[in-house]
């Protein structure tokens, strides 16, 4: 068969198995170069051998993975919830999943791969099993070094009650109304939005909050799979004040402040008895992910933010984030006292330092109020915006021929 991109309403349906696998072994080779020494420090000791990734497959999830198998040799354990090909393609998570195995398994990296809703209580067993194998194969004792908790996503079917929430991306208090930018053919819009109910706010709170991050954390304790050397790490975005009504201040805010909320109550249920060494929120860039694409103001504001910051060489992906996130925040040389990381007056580590500095944000609301649907690809950098949305599902991947027969038996 021939893919190419089925896009509607800033959501692409389909993805092209090719594209994903190229992309993410890209990244892999991107890792391994940025990494490089990762694994020579005199602190190596303390660097990440075995992490489990909740959400692995995409995003930062993905970034996070690939940095610490490929940048500190590190055993790696990942849960994504992917839809397999059958005569179809599958999701793009499936096939960068396998790209990940496949070069895991050349580099002699141990790596496991649990396919599943992370929200649910079987999952949760079967990724402890996999994460016991996964040490046991790499001769390493069966606890966890870092927990990246990276989950995205629109619904949570609650393991107690059965009941499936569903997340609404809305303002609180009053409507919302922003100038939006469609990627796809530079053309403008308004985007609209009622305040959320009381129900809508719980129900997003309920999906993207902290409380998933507390029951996995449970769950691994009651697996032994903790010890005082356990990281914990979950993220999150706050972003420039102009897009609050939608973001921080919206129900999706109040689910990151219940993320907060629940990283404080881990430190004080585990860290503070020594059973993990620390867990942190850190607040990311915004990035082109699949799950950041359908924010109402992301495409505009990312647009004109991903030219600003590209003209002044601060520009960072996701794994560029990741890198330094690991290299500066988490993981620098002195870094075993968790106490030593870097965190503002929340507790929370800050790669979103750049993005923010008064310099960037000023040029970025200059831009956003000037451009208009004739300057709008040179004006902001729209055309990176969609590569990196394409590319996300295996689309527009340097050297990779969108004209050839795909073989999906090349992708099991
Ligand atoms: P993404 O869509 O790229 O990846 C989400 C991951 O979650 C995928 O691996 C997907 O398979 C997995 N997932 C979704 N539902 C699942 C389920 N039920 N069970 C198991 N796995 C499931 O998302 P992303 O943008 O990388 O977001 C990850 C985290 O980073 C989120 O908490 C997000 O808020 C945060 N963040 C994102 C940005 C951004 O701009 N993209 C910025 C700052 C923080």
């Amino acid at each position: 068969m021939i893919i190419k991109p089925m896009v509607r309403n800033s959501i692409c349906i389909n993805s092209h198995p090719e594209g994903c696998v190229v992309s993410a072994t890209r990244q892999i080779e991107q890792a391994k170069k940025a990494m490089a020494g990762g694994k020579a420090t005199p602190e190596a000791a303390e660097l990440p051998k075995l992490v489990l990734v909740v959400g692995c497959s995409a995003g930062y999830g993905l970034s996070s993975r690939i940095a610490a198998a490929f940048g500190y040799g590190a055993a790696t354990v990942g849960v994504s919830f992917e839809k397999a090909q059958d005569k179809k393609p599958g999701t793009p998570g499936f096939y960068n999943n396998l790209a990940f195995e496949r070069e895991a398994a050349k580099s002699g990296l141990v790596a496991k791969t649990v396919n599943g809703d992370a929200f649910s209580d079987e999952t949760k067993a079967e990724t402890i099993k996999a994460v016991r194998e996964a040490a046991d194969k790499a001769g390493l004792p069966a606890k966890i070094d870092l927990f990246v908790y990276s989950l995205a996503s629109p619904v949570r079917t609650d393991p107690k009650t059965g009941i499936q929430h569903k997340s609404a991306l809305k303002p609180i208090g009053a409507p919302f109304s922003g100038k939006t930018l469609n990627m796809m053919d530079g053309t403008f819009g308004t985007a609209t939005a009622e305040p959320a109910s009381d129900d809508e706010i719980a129900n997003t709170v309920k999906v993207m909050g902290g409380e998933d991050w507390e029951l996995w954390i449970g769950a691994l304790e009651s697996g032994g799979l903790l010890s005082p050397k356990t990281r914990a790490l979950a993220y999150t975005y706050i972003g420039p004040e102009h897009s609050w009504p939608i973001y921080k201040n919206g129900t999706i805010g109040r689910a990151k402040e219940d993320l907060e909320r629940a990283c404080r109550d881990i430190n004080g249920r585990y860290a503070a008895g020594g059973k993990i060494g620390w867990a942190w929120v850190s607040v990311q860039k915004a990035l082109v992910t699949r799950a950041s694409a359908v924010i109402p103001i992301i495409p505009l504001y990312v647009s004109c933010l991903f030219k600003v910051m590209k003209e002044r060489g601060l520009h960072e992906g996701c794994l560029e984030q990741i890198v330094r996130l690991y290299r500066e925040r988490l993981y620098p040389e002195g870094s075993a006292d968790p106490a030593k990381v870097a965190v503002d007056e929340a507790g929370r580590i800050r790669l979103d330092d750049w993005e923010l500095r008064d310099d960037i944000q000023e040029a970025v609301c200059k831009k956003m109020e000037a451009v208009t649907e004739d300057n709008v690809f040179a004006e902001t950098d729209l055309a990176g915006f969609k590569h990196d949305f394409l590319e996300a599902h295996g689309f527009d991947v340097e050297g990779v021929d969108y004209d050839a027969e795909v073989d999906l038996s090349n992708y099991q």
